[in-house]
Order: C-alpha cells, then sequence, then structure tokens
C-alpha cells in the first residue's frame, strides 16, 4: 500500500477516503479506512468487444488474457409465451444451455459469468488452485469452467447437494 499505483490488468483500487491506490489486488480497504476500495478502470466508456462470452466487456474485467467460450445469457423474443400470457411485446433474458437459441451456458448457471474472469485471471497469474464453497449454482459452474480450461478445482458442497454438481 502506498502511493505508487501498480496497475491490475486494465484497472487500478482507490479508497475514495483517502485517495490513495492499494497495490493489493486481494484487499478490500486501505487499511486505514472502512470503504471499500474502488476500481478505476484505464478505460473511462466500456467499449464492447466483438467476444462472445463475458469477455466482450474485457476493458472492465480484472484480467489480461481471456478464453475462447461462447457462455453468455441471450435475449429473445417468444411469440407463444406473449400470446400465453396475454402480452404483445415481453422478452426474455436466458442464462442456460439452449443451443437453438444460441445459448450456451453449459452449467445453465449465470455464475459462469464470474467463473470464466475468475479462472482466467487465476490462470494468468499462476496463484495455484482454487477452493470454491458452494450449495450448488456457483460450485457447478466453476467445475464446468475449470473442466473447459484444463485447470484444477476444489468445489466443497454439502452432502445433499453432491449429485447436482
Ligand atoms: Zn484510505
Amino acid at each position: 500500500m502506498g502511493t505508487q499505483v501498480l496497475l491490475m490488468g486494465s484497472y487500478r483500487l482507490r479508497c475514495l477516503q483517502c485517495g490513495r491506490f492499494v497495490n493489493d489486488p486481494y484487499r478490500l480497504r486501505c487499511g486505514d479506512h472502512t470503504g471499500l476500495l474502488r476500481p478505476e478502470y484505464a478505460t473511462r466508456s466500456l467499449d464492447i468487444k466483438k467476444a462472445k462470452s463475458v469477455f466482450k466487456f474485457y476493458d472492465w474485467l480484472p484480467i489480461s488474457s481471456t478464453a475462447d467460450s461462447n457462455a453468455a445469457p441471450v435475449v429473445f423474443r417468444n411469440e407463444r409465451l406473449n400470446k400465453e400470457l396475454g402480452l404483445k411485446d415481453m422478452w426474455v433474458a436466458f442464462t442456460g444451455y439452449y443451443p437453438e437459441r444460441g445459448a450456451f451456458v453449459r452449467s445453465c448457471s449465470f455464475k459462469e459469468m464470474e467463473s470464466l474472469p475468475t479462472m482466467v485471471r487465476i490462470r494468468d497469474k499462476r496463484k495455484g488452485t482454487i477452493v470454491v464453497a458452494s450449495a450448488g449454482n456457483t460450485g457447478r459452474a466453476f467445475a464446468q469452467t475449470s473442466n473447459d480450461l484444463g485447470m484444477n478445482s476444489v468445489i466443497i458442497v454439502p452432502e445433499r447437494s453432491a449429485d447436482r454438481i
């Protein structure tokens, strides 16, 4: 911690109370104040990339590389559902596996939007094996992403949830 600015990929962390930058990417506070640190990104406006996954938001993710993935939410209009509900222009936002609609989130959980950049960050920083405690969705997403990227992970789940992973 101090006045030196450490860039962690495309952002740096600043304490809003004292204005100092914090060089440790694993800290939440500056040490002297209770407020959470705020990331300041190298780019002020969001430039959407052509990626098919969460990596389209690369500029605002704490990563320095990406992975090949087409896991992303999709939005579509379903005529039958609109008719059934008596609506004219309802759209569905869907995160899951529905190839006919272009949805390829194989864990079927929105948590895969978290696990992808997290595992890429771990891969790039070579910080070892992630340990995830989860009752379901988070563990499933990290297991899927770990497998997709050929990385190890330890997923801890309650015994009653183990068959869902
Ligand atoms: Zn501070």
